[in-house]
């Protein structure tokens, strides 16, 4: 068998006891003769699956049933549209932070439901960092504050929450999501599409405090839109198999030691990568250092030409997925919870030996 090692932005890597598990149990789930993918939603077996993993994510993030776990369709792109759908209206403010192309899609979506405050925008310096502690301008009385923690194109992250005096944080954890420690009693939303750093495309993990739930409007929501129609119950079918596998990403997780020992691992393959880049002036990284991301690493070389060659002569070493974003050009190394230490290594020294070739 042939594995390359992948810095995919997503659809991204996964864990190969993740896959292995799904393939040893592919046609014949638990000696019931037939896949997962293949049985009813409402039966033993996917109602088992489905409440391991609404388990492991309360877990994981230690918290209990304040929280609901919610599995939806849609992307987190969907969610830009349904957090104001239920939780804003005309005579209403959110307080949303600009930080990247997901947040102003975000925002846009906002604008169709209620007054938007920007209470911080990096964009007139390309995204290259997020706020610092007093760099907000929020509104005392929002209905909540939308961040996106970690920026998957520009390579941004936050290192803590941002501070609101209490206002409910919303927040698009898509492409870092339990890669470091979160402090939950800061939240009212966390959602993020599966396919950065919980498992397969088709599924978007929403975690809702109940008290938050509470709050939202219930009037002229659509039923599938409305985020308690889903807390309710199960109402219609979910994205099973795709749920499945973010089981088995969790179950990996917790072996590997919960979110406290990838904080630790994530924080070593980063260091190890912008080491690397901080070396000299071979490779320059796009965003403020204290921005920096641990999860997409975005840099440039000194031509465009010199990175075509960078990106193929890396594929040929079996290093794929390191094209940057169209919108910013360059290389961008995706290194979630699932990429290997081993892989980072592996990268760090094809850049080296290329600096050596190529300066
Ligand atoms: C990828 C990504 C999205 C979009 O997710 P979809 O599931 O494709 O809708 C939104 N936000 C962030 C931060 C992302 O990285």
């Amino acid at each position: 068998m042939h594995r390359v090692h992948n810095f995919s932005a997503g659809p991204a890597t996964l864990p190969i006891e993740a896959l292995q598990k799904a393939q040893s149990e592919l046609l014949d789930y638990h000696g019931k003769g037939a896949s997962i993918m293949e049985m009813s939603h409402r039966g033993a077996e996917y109602t088992e699956v489905n409440s391991q993993a609404v388990t492991r994510f309360r877990r994981l993030l230690g918290v209990g049933e304040e929280f609901e776990v919610l599995f939806l369709q849609g992307g987190a792109s969907s969610q830009f549209m349904m957090v104001p759908y239920n939780y804003l209206r005309e005579n209403e403010t959110a307080d949303y932070l600009n930080t990247g192309s997901w947040s102003k899609k975000a925002i846009k979506e906002a604008r169709l439901f209620g007054n938007v405050n920007i209470g911080y925008s990096s964009e007139d310096k390309n995204f290259a960092s997020v706020p610092g502690d007093g760099e907000l301008g929020l509104t005392p009385d929002a209905k909540y504050v939308h961040f996106t923690s970690n920026n998957t194109i520009f390579g941004t992250e936050y290192k803590k929450e941002p501070e609101t005096n209490g206002v409910p944080l919303v927040c698009d954890a898509s492409s870092n999501f339990l890669s470091r420690p979160v402090d939950m009693s800061k939240y009212g939303i966390i959602y993020a599409g599966a396919q950065k750093n919980l498992g397969p495309a088709g599924v978007t993990v929403v975690i809702i405090r109940k008290d938050f739930l509470e709050k939202a409007h219930t009037d002229k929501i659509p039923t599938m839109l409305k985020y308690q129609t889903h807390a309710e119950k199960l109402f219609n079918t979910p994205p099973s198999f795709a749920v499945y596998m973010v089981n088995l990403v969790m179950e990996w997780l917790e072996e590997k030691g919960g979110i406290a020992a990838m904080d630790k691992i994530n924080e070593e393959k980063a260091e190890l990568l912008y080491g690397e880049i901080d070396k000299d002036e071979f490779y320059k990284g796009t965003v403020e250092p204290k921005s920096r991301s641990r999860m997409n690493v975005t840099f440039r070389l000194g031509s465009e030409d010199l990175e075509k060659k960078f990106i193929s002569e890396a594929a040929n070493n079996g290093m794929i997925g390191l094209k940057g974003h169209r919108s910013v050009g360059g290389v961008r190394a995706s290194i979630y919870n699932a990429c290997s230490l081993d892989s980072v290594k592996t990268l760090v020294s094809f850049m080296d030996e290329f600096r050596k070739s190529n300066g």
